[in-house]
């Protein structure tokens, strides 16, 4: 209860919404047209690819980046749009970046204490010490910031960045440096103080688990711009484009070319439905939505079984088509197949996607 007391606040309205950004860099336009709007309690995660923006969009809700065109309102207030710019100390947004750098020379809990400096001492010591608690970090309360692990440092940038109640949370691949186990464990903590205290927070990350895991809605980025919003199911039973298709794990890719509404793929013909005759494809088969079947003749597409892998809840196959390519199979239950045998190769639609090629990566 006493957690919960700390930590409350007067519940928000809006969250963040960010409507019509844009920003360049010299000539070169780096986040284009973003709309965006995190509700109070909800987790969104920003994906894509190295350098398509997400960072800069960060920066830009921060305050830390002079907003060039859109506007950006936090808790139903604007802090950003051309010409107009609150302060970042002033945004009420709590950061924690790959690099949180707590300051060196103040112990833990002085770091905790740094965004309070307003408050009453002894509401101020109440805190941090309910934070560190909170945090699992209240014997280190003295320590300075180099004597700590790397999960247990970034536990302590995670109580500063929530001292002050911030409005917003901006999480930068904030759990990149720490190890698998512990980047697993931090994580979790840290989400489940963001979901308790309701507060409304903005993910970067890399890691399509780490997204599917946490986000309550994902927004995918490509070269500035968003190009697909949803639930995780949402982006993976229907994805917009290759990045999309492609980010939910290894995929098999194929080119091809349309005729008749058909593409011909090392693995079979494929329907690529609303494609014009003659236009380029790029076709993506996920794993999970190649079967193996004992061959029938006349079986349309045979395979060669090169290799199977039993890793426990999955089963990996990796096929030789008649053509040389190799394909991806990956099945939740184990095959009764053997390298060197042949099998019949049979899709499932609801993982194979057809897209137009240009443009694409
Ligand atoms: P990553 O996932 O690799 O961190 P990102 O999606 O976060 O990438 P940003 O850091 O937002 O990408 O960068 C977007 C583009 O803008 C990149 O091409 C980057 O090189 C460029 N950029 C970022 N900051 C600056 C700057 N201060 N001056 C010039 N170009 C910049």
């Amino acid at each position: 209860m006493a957690t919960a007391a700390i930590l409350a606040r007067e519940p928000w309205r809006q969250g963040l919404r960010v409507a019509g950004l844009s920003h360049r860099f010299g000539f070169r336009r780096v986040v284009d047209h973003v709309d965006l709007a995190v509700p109070p309690g909800e987790i969104h995660c920003l994906v894509g690819p190295s350098g398509c923006g997400k960072t800069t969009i960060l920066r830009l809700i921060a305050g830390l980046e002079i907003l060039q065109e859109g506007e950006i309102a936090i808790d139903g207030k604007v802090v950003a749009k051309p010409g107009f710019a609150v302060p970042p100390e002033r945004r009420r947004v709590g950061l924690m970046f790959q690099d949180f750098a707590l300051f060196p020379h103040l112990r833990v809990e002085e770091n905790v204490a740094f965004g309070l400096a307003h408050r009453p001492r002894g509401e101020r010591e109440a805190r941090v010490k309910e934070l560190l608690r909170r945090v699992d970090m209240e014997r280190h309360a003295k320590a300075y910031p180099h004597t700590l692990s790397g999960g247990e440092q970034q536990r302590v940038a995670l109580a500063r960045a929530l001292a002050p109640a911030p409005d917003l949370m901006l999480l930068d691949e904030a759990f990149s440096a720490l190890d698998t186990t512990l980047r697993a464990q931090v994580r979790e903590e840290t989400i489940a103080i963001l979901k308790e205290t309701g507060t409304p927070t903005l993910l970067v990350t890399h890691d399509a688990e780490e997204a599917i895991r946490v986000g309550d809605r994902i927004h995918a980025m490509e070269r500035g711009r968003i190009v697909q919003s949803g639930t995780p199911a949402e982006l993976y039973l229907r994805p917009e484009d290759l990045f999309v298709a492609g980010f939910f794990g290894p995929v098999n890719r194929f080119s091809g070319t349309v005729r008749d509404g058909f593409v011909v793929t090392p693995v079979g013909r494929i329907a690529a439905p609303g494609h014009a005759s003659g236009a380029a494809v790029e076709i993506v088969v996920r794993p999970e939505g190649v079967e193996l079947v004992r061959p029938r003749p006349p079986a349309p597409v045979r395979a060669l079984v090169l290799e199977r892998r039993d890793l426990g809840p999955v089963h990996l196959v990796l096929l030789r088509m008649p053509d040389g390519a190799v394909v991806k199979v990956r099945r939740d239950r184990p095959l009764d197949i053997a390298p060197g045998e042949e099998v019949e190769v049979v899709l499932d639609p609801a993982h194979v996607f057809v897209y137009p090629s240009h443009g694409t990566g």
